[in-house]
């Protein structure tokens, strides 16, 4: 009857709004099927709310005991009902899908990599928890993109997710072929897991291997660029490496950092004498962001020599670690900082220190020293690096033009557009610019000249072929003729001989470096080389006086 109806929306009505009003654990099958109640209600009152009308109005007709007018009335109020009840059943269904679709999302963003699709660790977790694993879980093999950090430094974030996205592409083709390959998840920036059950016939997930090995050096094209990355390889076994995914993952790891140490493309299994080593790894790393904050990083200086004027006017500082009271090497530790960003927070010490060096000597009254800092290639294209270095510059009152910005060919390799941006914001601040480690890398002069930068330094490499291999000498004297033409100064480091000193005077080199002059020194020896060396302690017009005299040496 009518009233009965009425009563069972009511209580699924109210079941509903109880259930939705939960602050947690609302059950949507439980909704659902109050939902599924409210509609009968509806549909059933559909039917009713005809009959109960057409009722009415043959009452009325037969009797004639109320008008027409009335008939119309009662008529109106059951439809309202029915309206407000079918307007309830709406909005139930709304709300419902509503959640339906914002639980899918939530879904989506827990469970998968957003750029990628693919699924990520969180799920891989919930896929192979610990008790499935004896259900025949044979190894977890992990791949990394190398250098991802470098990537994103000089071609830009989105150009490399992009890298990851296509490389993700290309493994999932692989792992779908392999049917005991069970899966590809997003492990971590740039990292890829795949399970791989127990095949009895292992020689299929050697095989896997293989192919996956063979596909560490790929050419990737992206829009109108080609790059080269490749990747490096983990594996853990089951079960000897370990019993739980948590334990083989951590071991898996351990192993593609053995991989990645190697080098490129390398392919690794777990061995358990590993572990001591990455514990080493993490260890420093660890003991390194303690000890920037301890202030135990300190900048030796390496002076410079004007070789047509003999005199000492610039420094390179170089870092180093003061760790338990010996010093570390910036080749031991600016590795393990790249990889883990410290290299920034590294970085923005130097600058600061460098410009704090600059003001002590200035106030001794030394005049238009030049101080030369390194800067990583993760350092250079970040964001506020500009902001910093103009910070420091105006800070220690220390002019632009005395400070030189050292880096990589490798650096500039990558997105020559923003490249030039960066170069040029530099430029504009007033801060010189030179390439390091000149002719390592791929850059040829003919690329640099477009580049807005001062100076070339020229590897030490080149510079100890000096003079017995002849290539060298050539190629050091060409570059040298080349870079002037250029408009270019021209640093050679390494100069370790008298020969290589004045082979390289001869052809005309601007400055030169090296232990033939001087190790790196701190501060307080620094200060003391200076005041034993000519050109140094010199005032702005004192120098301008020595340019007159004829060199030193
Ligand atoms: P680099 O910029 O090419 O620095 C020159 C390296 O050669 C220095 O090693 C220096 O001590 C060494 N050297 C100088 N003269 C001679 C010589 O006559 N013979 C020989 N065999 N070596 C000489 P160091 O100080 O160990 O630095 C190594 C590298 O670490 C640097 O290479 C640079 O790439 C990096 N580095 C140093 N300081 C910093 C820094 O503050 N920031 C960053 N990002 N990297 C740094
Ligand atoms: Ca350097
Ligand atoms: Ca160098």
């Amino acid at each position: 009857s009518w009233s009965q109806l009425v009563t069972q929306f009511d209580v699924a009505a109210k079941q509903f709004h109880l259930e939705m009003t939960k602050p947690i654990g609302r059950d949507w099958d439980v909704l659902r099927e109050h939902l599924a109640q409210a509609q009968s209600v509806q549909e059933t009152l559909d039917q009713q709310v005809e009959m109960v009308a057409e009722d009415l109005r043959k009452q009325a007709q037969t009797a004639g005991t109320i008008t027409l007018n009335e008939t119309q009335r009662l008529d109106r109020i059951a439809l309202s009902a029915w309206l407000v009840i079918s307007a309830l059943v709406l909005f139930m269904g709304i709300v419902l899908r509503q959640r339906a679709k914002d639980q899918t999302q939530l879904y989506r963003r827990a469970y998968f990599d957003a750029d990628s699709g693919l699924p990520n660790r969180t799920r891989m977790e919930d896929d192979w928890p610990p008790d499935r694993l004896t259900k025949g879980l044979h190894a977890l093999i992990l791949v990394k993109l190398d250098r991802y950090r470098l990537l994103t430094g000089t071609y830009g974030h989105s150009f490399a997710d992009q890298v990851v996205v296509e490389l993700g592409q290309r493994w999932a083709t692989l792992v779908d072929k392999y049917e005991h390959a069970v899966g590809l998840y997003s492990f971590a920036e740039a990292t890829w897991a795949i399970p791989v059950v127990d095949s009895r016939d292992r020689t299929l997930s050697e095989q896997l291997v293989d192919e996956l090995a063979a596909m560490t050096l790929e050419r990737i094209v992206i829009g109108d660029r080609t790059i080269s990355v490749c990747s490096s390889i983990g594996i853990a076994l089951a079960p000897e490496h370990g019993f739980t995914l948590e334990t083989l993952a951590r071991n898996a790891d351990t192993a593609l950092r053995i991989s990645e140490d190697q080098g490129r493309a390398e392919t690794t299994l777990y061995e358990p004498e590993m572990k001591a080593a990455t514990d080493a790894f993490l260890t420093l790393e660890s003991q390194l962001r303690e000890g920037i904050g301890r202030g135990e990083l300190e900048l030796h200086l390496q002076p410079k020599i004007q070789s047509q004027r003999g005199t000492f006017e610039s420094a390179e500082g170089l870092v180093r670690w003061r760790k338990n009271g010996e010093l570390v090497s910036p080749g031991k530790f600016i590795p393990i900082a790249e990889e883990t960003g410290l290299v920034v927070d590294i970085g923005n010490w130097v600058i600061i220190e460098a410009t704090r060096m600059w003001k002590m000597l200035t106030d001794q009254g030394y005049e238009g020293f030049v101080f030369a800092i390194n800067i990583s290639a993760q350092h250079f294209q970040a964001d506020d690096f500009v902001e910093t270095v103009g910070r420091a510059l105006t800070q220690s009152g220390m002019p632009a033009h005395l400070l030189e910005l050292e880096i990589t060919e490798e650096a500039t390799m990558g997105d020559p557009a923003a490249l030039i941006a960066r170069l040029t914001q530099l430029r504009r601040l007033g801060v010189r610019l030179a390439i390091d480690d000149f002719g390592t890398g791929y850059s040829s002069l003919s690329y640099l000249k477009d580049l807005p930068v001062d100076i070339l330094k020229i590897d030490q490499s080149f510079v100890s072929g000096i003079p017995k291999v002849e290539k060298d000498a050539t190629i050091v004297q060409s570059t040298i003729n080349l870079a002037h033409d250029l408009g270019f100064e021209v640093v050679a480091e390494g100069v370790e001989t008298q020969e290589q000193a004045h082979t390289l005077r001869s052809f005309d080199c601007d400055y030169l470096q090296g232990y033939l002059f001087s190790k790196p020194l701190p501060w307080a020896d620094f200060l003391n080389f200076l005041l034993q060396n000519p050109g140094s302690g010199l005032s702005a017009s004192a120098q301008t006086s020595d340019k007159h005299l004829p060199p030193h040496h």
